[in-house]
């Protein structure tokens, strides 16, 4: 061989050009301890990678060579660097090494020092609408990047959604119609369900000792790990819930896990499905049948995938390695132990966390508004909050998690990406959920002891913040009500909140 191609775990893009010529190539693909333990994991997001590479190196091989190198094969190193230089070391025609952009830093600084063949090549992963050359053009250093500009940029520069110039409809965003929550009158569509077998994959970590979180049926695997089954998922969504997911996008019921969400996070993240094919298959979609789907759940949707998930990514690119140290409010106190095991009064987070033990899975609302938000007015240490959730959801990948988890959840940028803390009381919870209904606590007390711990911990988050906080124009509001309150009520709310945090696992 005289080429080397590294195809790393999220990497399964079938559609790469790489795969148009093969001639005296090897491609390798590892499965390390070095990725299993970065962070405790859930035993979903290790056996669906898993098992989504062993599926991808089979269509692989039947069109060129390749080495697949298990987990428990002797001759693995767990570490890329040692098995690409062991594997290079075995081919002495090797003239070339060529690897794909990878998407995680840490992966970037491995790779881009390895010297182990004579030239080293680094190709676009050919995935997002937006190569990393073009980031300056997109997020000028230097200034603040706001989710609009850069949106409509991208609606402009693919003409997705547009009437020439202009935005379908007249305007770029649709978010007074959408939002709403869930009436009990409303039928959930059934998701769509896998039934992958991984028994091969859950016995070699078990016999291989790899520390996972989380709930797994090792012959039900409920994860897509093929492209056709995330094409399927794919069609399932846009039949089904496209329909009405701008609508109760941000919704929360004990109904349903996935409500009108897609799932399709982890199929995108690993490059099994693109982008543009997601959207062009919506898209395709609300043309053919305007009657059901509107423009603005369209819309919303479209958002998500050509303006969230390629903005955070450039934000990740942009800020590191700097974004993974920030803590601007300091929060040092220790993740509770209900977020590993669900044993919590709170409905909320009872709810949102059992769930993400049984499938890997929160839709956005449950991860920002319950168990981030929590954390956030609480105080945790952003270390540990990414931590948990980079290893508890499938779908998880440093680029994608970090801007979310310690930029937009917890504020730990100053506010960079988000432009107001995403903190607020039980309200809220209220309002979106059904969750407190049937909580042990209530949400319309903000003292006492069955007070909603969510009411008089976000007041003394804004206050033990006032510093930080009270010359942002989006939260001027928010002092002014306080401060009208009586004294003896604010007394009251701020004990209250001391009480909850030193006995915070007690919640
Ligand atoms: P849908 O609601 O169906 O949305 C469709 C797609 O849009 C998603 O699959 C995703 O690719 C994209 N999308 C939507 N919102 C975002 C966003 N904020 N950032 C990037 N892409 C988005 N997403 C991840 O893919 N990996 C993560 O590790 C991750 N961590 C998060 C942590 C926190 C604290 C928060 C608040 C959000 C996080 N998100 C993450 C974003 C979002 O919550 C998930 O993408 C989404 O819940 C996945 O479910 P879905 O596929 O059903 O999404
Ligand atoms: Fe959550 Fe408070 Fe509602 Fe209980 S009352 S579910 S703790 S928001």
């Amino acid at each position: 061989y005289r080429e080397m191609r590294l195809i790393l775990g999220d990497q399964l893009n079938i559609r790469h050009s790489w795969f148009e010529d093969t001639e005296q190539v090897l491609f390798v693909m590892f499965e390390m301890r070095q990725e299993t333990d970065y962070v405790r994991h859930h035993q979903q997001k290790v056996a669906a990678f898993f098992a989504a590479m062993r599926a991808f190196a089979d269509v692989v091989g039947t069109m060129a060579d390749i080495l697949y190198v298990r987990l428990d094969s002797p001759k693995n190193q767990q570490n890329l660097v040692e098995n690409l230089a062991k594997t290079a070391k075995a081919l002495p025609q090797l003239e070339k090494f060529c690897f794909q952009q990878p998407d995680e830093y840490r992966l970037a600084e491995q790779l881009n020092k390895l010297s182990i063949a004579k030239t080293n090549e680094v190709v676009s992963s050919e995935h997002f609408l937006v190569d990393l050359d073009q980031l300056e053009q997109f997020l000028p250093t230097g200034k603040s990047p706001l989710l609009e500009n850069f949106y409509r940029s991208i609606r402009r520069a693919t003409g997705y959604l547009m009437d020439g110039a202009e935005p379908l409809g007249g305007q770029w965003n649709f978010d007074q119609d959408n939002r709403h929550a869930l009436p009990a009158s409303e039928t959930v569509p059934t998701p769509v369900t896998f039934s992958n077998n991984v028994e091969h994959i859950t016995q070699m970590l078990q016999a291989n000792h790899v520390e996972m979180l989380g709930k797994l049926e090792p012959e039900a695997l409920n994860w897509p790990i093929s492209r056709r089954q995330s094409r399927e998922l794919l069609q399932h969504f846009v039949r089904h819930a496209l329909p009405k997911f701008g609508l109760y996008q941000d919704a929360m019921s004990t109904r349903g896990y996935l409500l009108f969400h897609s799932r399709l996070s982890f199929s995108l993240n690993t490059k099994m499905i693109t982008p543009r094919e997601v959207v062009e298959t919506a898209i395709a979609e609300f043309e053919s049948n305007p009657q059901a789907i509107s423009l603005a759940q369209i819309e919303g949707f479209v958002r998500q995938i050509i303006g969230w998930r390629e903005f955070v990514r450039l934000i990740y690119w942009r800020e590191m390695p700097a974004y993974k140290e920030h803590n601007f409010f300091a929060a040092k106190r220790d993740l509770p132990q209900y977020y590993w095991t669900a044993e919590t009064k709170m409905n909320c987070l009872q709810k949102s966390i059992q769930q993400s033990l049984d499938y890997s899975y929160a839709h956005h609302i449950q991860r920002l508004m319950v168990t981030g938000n929590f954390a956030l007015i609480a105080g945790i240490d952003p270390n540990q909050v990414d931590a948990w959730y980079l290893g508890i959801y499938a779908d998880a990948i440093e680029w994608v998690e970090l801007p979310n988890t310690r930029g937009m959840s917890q504020f730990a940028d100053g506010g960079l990406i988000a432009t107001k803390p995403y903190a607020s009381s039980g309200n809220y919870i209220n309002k979106m959920s059904n969750y407190c209904q049937s909580c042990y606590y209530d949400v319309k007390l903000k003292s006492g002891p069955k007070s909603c711990p969510f009411n008089s911990l976000y007041w003394h988050f804004l206050n033990r913040h006032r510093d930080q906080l009270a010359a942002n124009p989006r939260m001027g509001l928010m002092y002014r009500q306080w401060d009208k309150r009586p004294a003896e009520e604010q007394d009251a709310i701020l004990q209250q909140a001391d009480t909850w945090l030193v006995n915070l696992n007690e919640l």
